[in-house]
């Protein structure tokens, strides 16, 4: 056994942040649209032509073009942070953006174009197989909510049922009645989060409306117990699908329509709000004022290593959008956040199972 602990104390690490911007429909090649974003990937630029005057350009930890597909993204910018996860770091990957620019696609994707959360349930599983030995044993356990309108839906519940979030804002939120499905697989985490989504679309016939007026997030908790040094360390991985950030159309709507945007809107404001005075070092960061930046607290500004996607589109008619998604996604870099490896965590499952095989033990031995 090591004969000091390793320090605990968290060195700062950014938020990174990184652009994706998709190719053009074929509705906008039709429609004849122009192309207004230009993607630097080897300065990770972004430059967005202006019409009417300069053009803007805009740095980030990486930026992509249509070219660029999810393989490259994970492989680049998020395998390294599952890689921490496995090790007992707390990691989150967002996607931020106005809908219909590949927010969806690039997390869960498709059968044929695999997203990030797929891809990185095959690593968690890969990396477990490659560690297989007596001395180590692994946990694996999904959550899956939504978020709309300020309510939290469990959507592994049967009945999807409204879940509550407790906690201090010193130590963090938690919600303790939120189902929790342990995993033996790829395959079975897939199945889950499948689940999840058959759940979310239930009794809708406006899904695609839905799903761009609500946030998804996906959870995965990894333990892992080490014999030799009876340590558990346990990473959790936020995989998070956000509402779309376009301004809700105000106009013509009725008076529930009216509240209903502005609720929706609330929480990406929020979600702005902490980003900005988490940005500026302020001393106090409004993470109370929406369920989201409660469920994101350790993920912006605590303790987790944190990677911000920001989606856009290349056409011109998306100009306005294109640039309030660039200047949102700029302001996330200043994120410091303080990751630290999570060693024996009172919440760690594996203990609860241990204790629970020390206490049968027992009784054998008593008979
Ligand atoms: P969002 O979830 O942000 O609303 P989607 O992920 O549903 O957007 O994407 C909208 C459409 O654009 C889908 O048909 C999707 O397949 C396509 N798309 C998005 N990103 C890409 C990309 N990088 N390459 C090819 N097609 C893409
Ligand atoms: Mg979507």
């Amino acid at each position: 056994m090591e004969k000091s602990a390793r320090p605990r104390t968290a060195l700062n690490e950014c938020v990174k942040v990184i652009v994706r911007c998709r190719p053009l429909s074929d509705r906008e090649q039709k429609e004849g649209y122009d192309e207004v974003v230009k993607v630097w990937p080897e300065r990770g630029a972004v430059q967005v032509y202006n019409p009417k005057g300069q053009d803007k350009l805009f740095t980030y930890d990486a930026a992509y073009d249509c070219t660029a597909d999810t393989q490259t993204i994970y492989d680049e910018m998020v395998r390294p942070l599952v890689a921490s996860v496995l090790d007992g770091f707390n990691g989150c990957v967002f996607a931020y953006g106005q809908t219909g620019t590949g927010k969806t696609h690039t997390m869960e994707g498709t059968t044929e174009h695999e997203g990030i959360i797929p891809r990185a349930f095959r690593h968690i599983w890969a990396h477990i197989e490659n560690s297989a030995s007596p001395d180590v044993t692994h946990l694996v356990a999904c959550s899956y909510v939504e978020l709309y309108l300020e309510d939290v839906r469990d959507l592994l519940a049967k009945d999807g049922k409204k879940l509550t979030i407790r906690g201090q804002e010193l130590n963090g939120f938690y919600i303790p009645e939120m189902t929790s499905v342990v995993c033996k697989s790829a395959a079975e985490m897939v199945r889950v989060m499948r689940a999840g989504n058959r759940n979310r679309a239930a009794g809708r016939t406006d899904m695609n409306e839905h799903s761009s007026r609500s946030h998804a997030v996906f959870l995965v908790t990894v333990e892992t117990a080490h014999r030799a040094t009876n340590r558990i360390r346990v990473g959790k991985l936020n995989l998070v699908d956000l509402a779309g950030s376009e301004r809700q159309r105000k106009t013509g709507a009725s008076a529930d329509r009216l509240r209903e945007a502005a609720r929706i809107n609330q929480a990406l404001s929020s979600l702005g709000n902490v980003i900005s005075a988490l940005a500026e070092n302020s001393p106090h960061v409004p993470y109370r004022d929406s369920k989201l930046t409660r469920i994101l607290q350790d993920s912006l500004g605590g303790n987790s290593k944190t990677i911000m996607i920001a989606n856009i589109g290349p056409a011109s008619y998306n100009y306005d959008e294109t640039i309030t998604t660039l200047r949102y996604a700029h302001r996330a870099k200043a994120i410091k956040n303080k990751p630290v490896r999570n060693e024996d965590p009172k919440d760690a499952k594996l203990r609860e199972y241990q204790a629970e095989i020390e206490r049968l033990r027992a009784l054998i031995d008593k008979r």
